[in-house]
């Protein structure tokens, strides 16, 4: 006889004898293992090097770090210690001049041309710190950009678009111009468009810092509410304390390395007050409830 059991994180049944169930013992080693953190991303030893000679910067100096599934991981430090070119790298947008990068388990120096931008355009997504929409496109037809640049006809990608504003809060802007919006509408926007393709890899680079501090927190509770899950992961860039409350580990780095590595302080004091009602994304579900990728 078996019957349906749920794997609690991935909440997906499998059949299951219940003697076999009743009688198995987990050993502790292995169950260790079960709750080990699952890599998305890992960098081992990763250096970048700009320019030649007179001009030469080193920007990352030898980088060894994971960061793990279902997490959001806050990558802090000074400005010019290197955090855009690590997150470039691990974005695939950059290529290290030393050392492995990869993410959810493909090694990215294994892909090259347009395998590599195969891969971007369906694992990773990229919010920026000046949102970077085009003005001449709605709400709508900005997020659907990249299903259009993979190949969607129009009105698919529209209707998915959509589909993502409402997800993001902004379905009553779905035909405004960039113009028309303000700073923090913008920047989920721009949200909708990087979650637009279901990325597994979400990276956004100071996304808050040209917002106020309420888009800033709103922003940020998007982000955790819509793109942390398991199976999926984000990076942001920061120097915002703001944003640390939301991290769920808070990787610094100092002069191109790694200097500290931790889990974030839960307790810790935020200079964004916690709101008293519920939250606005309350309720919303994560991206994979849009819709499946083409
Ligand atoms: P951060 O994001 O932490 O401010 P960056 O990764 O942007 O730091 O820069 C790290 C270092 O690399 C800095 O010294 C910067 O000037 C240098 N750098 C970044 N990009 C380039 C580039 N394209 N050409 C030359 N130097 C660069």
């Amino acid at each position: 006889m078996s019957t349906m059991i749920a794997i609690p994180s991935f909440g997906r049944a499998v059949a299951a004898p219940v003697t076999e169930r009743v009688q198995r013992t987990v050993p502790v080693r292995a169950a260790a293992a079960m709750h080990a953190p699952v890599s998305a991303v890992s960098c081992q030893g990763v250096t970048k090097e700009f320019g030649a000679n007179g001009t030469r910067t080193l920007a990352l100096r030898g980088v060894d770090v994971e960061m793990h599934d279902g997490k959001l991981t806050l990558l802090v430090g000074p400005s010019g210690c290197g955090k855009t070119t690590l997150i470039s790298i691990v974005a695939g947008l950059l290529n290290p001049t030393q050392g492995t990068v990869s993410v959810f388990g493909t090694d990215l120096s294994k892909l090259s041309g347009r395998k590599l931008v195969e891969f971007r355009a369906h694992n990773v997504g990229f919010v920026f710190q000046q949102y970077n929409l085009l003005p001449a496109l709605s709400a709508a037809e900005n997020a659907a950009v990249p299903l259009i640049i993979n190949g969607w006809p129009r009105a698919k990608a529209i209707a998915k678009a959509r589909a993502m504003l409402v997800t993001v809060g902004l379905e009553k802007r779905a035909d405004n111009f960039p113009s028309q919006l303000s700073g923090g509408e913008q920047q989920r926007v721009a949200i909708a468009r990087a979650l637009i393709n279901e990325p597994r890899l979400l990276v956004c680079d100071e996304p808050t810092s040209a917002l106020d501090a309420r888009s800033g927190q709103t922003v940020m509770e998007l982000i955790k509410q819509v793109a942390v899950e398991p199976g999926r992961a984000v990076i942001v860039v920061t120097h915002d304390s703001r944003v640390y409350d939301f991290g769920d580990r808070i990787v610094e780095m100092t002069d191109g390395r790694i200097s500290s590595e931790r889990a974030a302080d839960r307790d810790a004091e935020s200079a964004w007050p916690r709101r008293t009602e519920s939250a606005s994304y309350k309720g919303l579900n994560p991206i994979s409830v849009v819709g499946g990728a083409q």
